[in-house]
């Protein structure tokens, strides 16, 4: 790594550490020419493509300000938004491939969004799957009030500890 204060050729690592989950490696590197240090940030690469066939590198602030729009007036925090794209941002990395389809994040965006705010996510389904007319809005209500948001096993009641013997 080229050192960007003298353009050394070289540089030594003088630390290593994962950051969010071993996703992202920060390193702190030192010049040995001039003995200045800097970090590089190392992140496999995950490209979307568009519907328009451009690539692009995913990034979680465009999931933001995707789902952000639909949000609008809805009691949703940034907080909610930050963690929601980086729940997107796990599932579609949980694919193991290394370029996804732009529709295949918004997929990944309904199942989050739905259990954070079922109207906000009315509205970016609607625009995600082109809703065109009042059917499709009641085909989907009737669908979200038909199948529950996860399907988590039924609670084990207080004192049930286990299979009896
Ligand atoms: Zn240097």
């Amino acid at each position: 790594m080229r050192c960007p204060y003298c353009r050394f050729p070289d540089s030594r690592v003088v630390d290593s550490r994962e950051v969010e989950e071993g996703q992202t490696i920060r390193r702190r590197r030192s010049c040995p020419e001039c003995g200045k240090r800097f970090t590089t940030v190392e992140e496999a690469t995950l490209a979307v493509i568009k519907r328009s066939g451009v690539t692009e590198p995913f990034r979680r602030d465009k999931v933001v300000s995707g789902v952000r729009r639909a949000c609008q007036g809805r009691p949703v925090d940034d907080d909610a938004l930050a963690l929601l794209s980086q729940q997107v941002e796990d599932a579609v990395r949980a694919t193991g491939a290394a370029e996804v389809d732009s529709g295949d994040v918004g997929l990944a965006i309904l199942g989050p969004l739905r259990l954070l705010d079922e109207v906000a996510y009315l509205r970016f389904a609607s625009v995600y799957r082109g809703f065109d007319s009042l059917a499709d809005f009641e085909a989907e209500i009737v669908a979200l009030r038909a199948v529950p948001p996860l399907d988590l096993p039924p609670p084990v009641p207080a004192g049930a500890a286990g299979p009896a013997r």
